[in-house]
């Protein structure tokens, strides 16, 4: 513990936003950074609790986040960026756009503010790169082995720098143009900005990675080529398939999903021109965005720098509480209200309507009908139900409505059809205890089996996923020499 009154003496403090009016401009990051000293102030506020439910129960890839404030608090920014390299390939990402779990379950949280963890972790690395502390690392022998990873996206990207640094041979086969999933077609720029990812994506083709973009295995090669042609393979696929909302109007212009309308923008930050009968925009129009989550609040921000006449967040669920009820205490996850930066950028926001039907005229979008709900609070914290509060029908005045009412699961494409592999009942693909799938040697990571998460649960998987390939191909290569010993030629 690197000074024990730290979080009595200091407040906490996260990087400075830049002004609302400044940054709706552009589609560049919002959060800034602290100065060295301000860090090593906020590192200082850990209490390196015996017990660190940050570390162990907040954060999925279990940062040893006490271990490196001491680190920072004294000045060991090289030891900290070790640490925190060995429990996460990417800390450049979730440093930007984790939703910290790790600071709901802080100990300071209880009764204070808690420590600025996410902060502390993105200027650990941030520092490391400026100092050339980051450098690749190729494996120093080849063990003659190859996988493949299809899909790029963290969980694929997280476990093809472990298998390189073991000495496979690794081919990351990407369906998109670019490499890196939702990370490089769906979150905004603003949340992160693509060159963190290709910074990143560079040491790793020096260790040794191979990326082959537009290739949609399952169409452009099979299932069954992979499986001849590779000792492992994983499908690290994501899980794109989103929901819809199958009412009236679903078919006019102006109803789409929100996928379609980040990445377009995505594309253009990066000066791809969009087809001029494709274009998704919302200039000057006015949009409803239906759903929450991190789709929508970034379908919001999206709109506002495209300057949307007006937005609306609509949500069919409850208000939230403002505090942690008794039915969700300390340490699990708050589901309590929140505000997202693009959410302070100007929408309006509304709780407890249900969507009736989607009106136009002449096939275009012209409103979304919607209907109040009461829902009742039980105590014991279960979600409740709602009934439809008669005569509270209203048009929402929408031009453009973006579906973000979550995702279903990976989706069945010619790849899965042609490997036989299953489903778990939510449609994810199914795996054992060894993340195996049915068929030998085929493993899945990430989205595709977990349904849709985030960056930092992705990269996770893609970490435990290596140890298991690692493993299958070392007791692979044992069945192999006792074969050759023990059987007689
Ligand atoms: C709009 C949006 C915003 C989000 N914001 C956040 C956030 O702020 N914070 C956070 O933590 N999480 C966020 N998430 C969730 C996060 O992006 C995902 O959980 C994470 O990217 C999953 O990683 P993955 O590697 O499993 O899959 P993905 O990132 O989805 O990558 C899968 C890749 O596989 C490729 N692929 C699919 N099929 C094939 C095939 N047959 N052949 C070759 N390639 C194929 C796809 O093209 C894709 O590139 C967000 C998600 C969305 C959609
Ligand atoms: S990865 Fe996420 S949960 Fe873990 S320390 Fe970083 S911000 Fe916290």
């Amino acid at each position: 513990m690197g000074k024990p009154t730290g979080f009595l003496e200091t407040v906490r403090k996260t990087g400075a936003k830049r002004l609302v009016a400044d940054r709706i401009k552009d589609f560049n990051a919002i959060e800034g950074d602290l100065s060295v000293a301000e860090l090593e102030g906020q590192a200082s506020r850990c209490m390196d609790c015996g017990i660190p439910t940050c570390h162990f129960y907040g954060c999925p890839v279990k940062n040893r986040i006490p271990d490196w404030n001491d680190m920072v608090y004294r000045g060991h920014w090289k030891a900290a960026l070790k640490l925190l390299h060995s429990t996460n390939n990417f800390p450049e990402f979730t440093g930007r756009v984790c939703p910290a779990p790790c600071e709901s379950a802080c100990t300071l949280s209880i009764n204070q503010n808690a420590v600025s963890i996410k902060q502390i972790e993105k200027q650990i690395v941030e520092r490391g790169w400026e100092e050339g502390y980051i450098k690749p690392q190729p494996a120093a022998t080849k063990t003659g082995r190859r996988i493949a990873i299809v899909g790029s996206g963290p969980a694929g990207l997280a476990a093809a720098q472990q298998l390189v640094r073991k000495g496979h041979e690794v081919i990351v086969f990407e369906k998109d143009d670019r490499i890196g999933g939702m990370l490089r077609y769906g979150i905004p720029d603003y949340k992160i900005e693509r060159w963190v990812l290709d910074r990143r994506l560079k040491q790793l083709k020096e260790e040794g990675v191979i990326f082959e973009t537009s290739v949609n295995v399952g169409i452009d090669i099979s299932g069954k080529y992979l499986l001849r042609t590779f000792d492992a393979v994983v499908v690290s696929i994501g899980a794109q398939v989103p929901r819809d909302l199958v009412i009236p109007g679903r078919e006019l212009n102006g109803v789409n999903f929100a996928i379609p309308f980040l990445v377009q923008q995505n594309r253009r930050v990066a000066g791809d021109v969009i087809p001029e009968d494709e274009v998704i925009t919302a200039t000057g129009k006015h949009v409803v965005v239906i759903g929450g989550g991190d789709t929508g609040s970034d379908c919001i921000g999206t709109s506002i720098r495209q300057g949307a006449a007006s937005v609306t967040h609509i949500y069919y669920q409850d208000v939230p509480p403002k505090r942690r009820p008794l039915c969700n205490p300390w340490p699990e996850r708050p589901a309590i209200f929140k505000t997202s930066t693009s959410q302070e950028e100007g929408c309006e926001r509304f709780w407890k309507l249900q969507t009736r039907e989607f009106v136009g005229e002449g096939g275009w979008l012209t409103g979304v009908k919607v209907v109040e709900l009461d829902w009742t609070r039980p105590e014991d914290g279960s979600r409740g139900t709602f009934t439809e509060i008669p005569n509270s029908e209203k048009i929402l005045r929408a031009d453009l409505v973006f579906l973000s009412i979550g995702f279903q699961h990976c989706e069945h494409s010619p790849l899965l059809v042609d490997l036989k592999l299953e489903y778990n009942k939510k449609g994810s693909i199914q795996i054992d205890e060894n993340m195996m799938t049915k068929v030998p040697g085929i493993f899945a990571a990430g989205d595709a089996e977990l349904g849709a998460t985030l960056v930092v649960d992705a990269i996770f998987r893609g970490r435990q996923v290596a140890e298991k390939v690692d493993q299958y191909l070392i007791s692979e290569k044992t069945a192999r020499v006792e074969y050759s010993i023990f059987t007689p030629r």
